[in-house]
């Protein structure tokens, strides 16, 4: 069964249509930089904006993956990775004012650390030119260990890895590649290797989980000492992805934040237009 194509009202929301007040596409093109937010023409822009905060996509836009739901560009990425980004990424975030910095990227299977290294050299270039919080949102490193410790040697605030959906759909929504134990694992390991560091994952609804195979999956979550959790709609980017199967009420995004903060998550946002990195500032800057 599919929803898609049949928009419920509570998804009806104006898009912003400015943002020059704090994100100026000029600055972005000369720096030759590149937002999730503006990217994917997120609804929550104006909102992030004003936060301060915003999320930069490194290592390229040629993603080595197929996950069903992405409507990242596919294929074989030709470049190894930028070696003056760091910088310039510190840049835009200073010329910016960013406060809280979220750095992700598309996976890239055809490096050998999957790109963990200019993950580091972002965080630490950031941090030292700003001082801003930093949130890194990585792919899964190919099951490879020292190439997750780099990554936290860099001593991001948050870490956040998507579990994206439940285990049944995980191949499927996800790709062959996709391993729903590792994801797990990840979290317990960012932690082995610095304790400080926060962690942080979401879920995508209306793939077609089922209301206690959700529930199962939150407390894996819980056992693996994730701290912050989001919840979102999914939705459909154009016609060859996964179909909607549901659009979850906001009545019920409310009872599953609530349920998951008596799971002992220390922050949820749960809502159909949390995004990963949805009021991720605030989240950074929770005590745990
Ligand atoms: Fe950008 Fe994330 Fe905010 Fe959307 S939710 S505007 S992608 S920081
Ligand atoms: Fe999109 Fe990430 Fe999947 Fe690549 S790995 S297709 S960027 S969700």
């Amino acid at each position: 069964v599919s929803a898609s194509g049949r928009l419920p009202r509570w998804l009806k929301r104006p898009i912003p249509r400015s943002n020059s007040n704090h994100m100026t596409a000029g600055l972005l093109e000369e720096l030759k930089l590149e937002t999730v937010c503006d990217n994917a023409k997120c609804p929550n822009r104006m909102e992030c904006y004003s936060q301060q905060t915003a999320t930069f996509m490194i290592l390229g836009a040629v993603c080595t993956r197929p996950c069903g739901f992405c409507a990242v560009h596919r294929g074989r990425p030709p470049e190894l990775p930028e070696s003056d980004e760091p910088e310039r990424l510190a840049e835009a975030a200073a010329r910016l004012g960013l406060k809280h910095v979220v750095i992700t990227s598309v996976t890239r299977d055809d490096l050998p650390d999957g790109g963990a290294d200019h993950f580091y050299r972002c965080v630490v270039a950031v941090r030292e030119r700003t001082g801003a919080t930093t949130e890194v949102l990585t792919p899964d490193f190919v099951h490879c260990k020292p190439s997750l410790a780099r990554v936290i040697e860099a001593r991001p605030d948050v870490f956040n890895h998507n579990m994206e959906t439940v285990p049944r759909l995980y191949r499927r929504v996800r790709g062959p590649k996709s391993d729903y134990a590792w994801t797990l694992q990840m979290m317990l390991d960012v932690k082995k290797y610095d304790s400080s560091v926060r962690t942080k994952s979401g879920l995508m609804l209306g793939l077609g989980e089922e209301r206690a195979e959700l529930i199962d999956a939150l407390a894996d979550l819980r056992e693996h000492d994730v701290d912050f959790l989001t919840l979102g709609q999914y939705l459909q980017p154009g016609e060859k992805y996964l179909p909607v199967v549901r659009y979850v009420p906001p009545e019920e995004f409310d009872e599953l934040g609530e349920i998951a903060r008596g799971m002992g998550f220390k922050k949820v946002a749960s809502g159909p237009f949390v995004r990963s990195s949805y009021h991720a500032r605030d989240m950074a800057e929770t005590a745990v």
